[in-house]
């Protein structure tokens, strides 16, 4: 099968390849061209996986399928962005039919959760296993959320459990029996789309946690100079976490695990209880204070210090 054959095939006939009103031109042509809505920023971001550096190379394709685009898609989310389209940049050794056919499922299934479309990319052949993803979507003028607008006396929230990506990666790995849930977590993150949206007109600063609740946050802390206070108490634990791992673990991962694509966020206390009535899963663990930098403090409110903040690539 040609690069021509394996595009046609495996992804412009794609169910991740439908057009949509804001896609004039799809896969097929030098361009895809898109029909933004009027008034409306273009929300752009670009994610590579690379195989056994973040996934395994020998994992089910189906599953990476879903996970790239959900990572990628995850950056929309917290930007306050609706889904267009994605590119998919693929850089294979072989032509493994069963594999991409897989791996186009897979893409599929979250593009339709995500109501985004496959309008284009790149295919060519590498030693390894390259997955680079674009993703576009759009958000009304000077509504997107940005790291940089979080005030003091905010209060610092996330859209749910944390630390569940972290408690799953020794499964993955193969270190630790599976356990459905906390992979299913770690396979198939949901990428908080409609809170995204719905903090546009709340949230003050908002990113998603790819490398870890601390780490994260001070992104926030540093762009928008205030300092962040998390209550070590108030991190949501999924049951699942705590099947798996004592205590301390989980505190661990909750502050300093990757992968759980949450959005973290800023929010002035008079917007609380509108928003967890619609997103009962939001919590508040922290809040914004005068000052700088990021701490954590335990029950008796002593502060605690971390060997790690979180996952950095070098
Ligand atoms: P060009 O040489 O003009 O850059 P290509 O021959 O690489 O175009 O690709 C042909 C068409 O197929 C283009 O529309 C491109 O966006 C699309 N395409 C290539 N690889 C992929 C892929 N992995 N997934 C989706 N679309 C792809
Ligand atoms: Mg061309």
């Amino acid at each position: 099968m040609g690069e021509f054959e394996l595009i046609q095939h495996y992804f412009k006939q794609a169910p991740c390849a439908v057009a949509t009103n804001a896609i004039s031109l799809g896969i097929g042509d030098d361009c895809a061209l898109l029909i933004p809505s009027p008034l409306t920023e273009l929300a752009i971001s670009t994610d590579t996986l690379i195989a056994d550096v973040h996934f395994p190379a020998l994992g089910d394709p189906f599953l990476i399928g879903q996970r790239a685009l959900a990572v990628a898609v995850s950056d929309l989310a917290a930007m306050g962005a609706k889904s267009i389209g994605f590119t998919l940049a693929l850089t294979l050794s072989t032509v493994d039919e069963l594999w991409l056919k897989a791996f186009s499922e897979g893409l599929s299934l979250k593009a339709q959760q995500c109501s985004i479309s496959l309008i284009g990319g790149d295919t060519t052949k590498g030693p390894l296993t390259i997955i680079t993803i674009t993703v576009i979507g759009e958000v009304p003028y000077g509504k997107a959320l940005r790291r940089s607008g979080a005030n003091s006396g905010d209060l610092l929230c996330v859209s749910g459990y944390l630390g569940e990506g972290a408690g799953a990666l020794p499964m993955v790995l193969g270190e630790k029996l599976p356990e459905t849930i906390l992979l299913d977590r770690y396979w198939s993150p949901i990428p908080q789309l409609a809170l995204g949206v719905a903090l546009r007109d709340k949230a003050t600063a908002c990113l998603d946690v790819s490398d870890g609740l601390v780490a994260d946050c001070g992104h926030i802390a540093k762009a928008s100079n205030v300092a962040l206070v998390i209550d070590l108490t108030k991190l949501p634990c999924s049951p699942s976490l705590l099947a798996n791992y004592n205590e301390a673990l989980c505190r661990q991962f909750m502050l300093t695990g990757g992968d759980d694509y949450q959005l973290a966020f800023t929010l002035p206390s008079k917007y609380l209880s509108e928003l967890t009535q619609q997103f009962p899963n939001v919590q508040v663990i922290g809040r914004a204070e005068q000052g700088a930098g990021i701490s954590v403090l335990d029950e008796q409110g002593q502060l605690v210090t971390l060997a790690q903040t979180g996952y950095q690539h070098f």
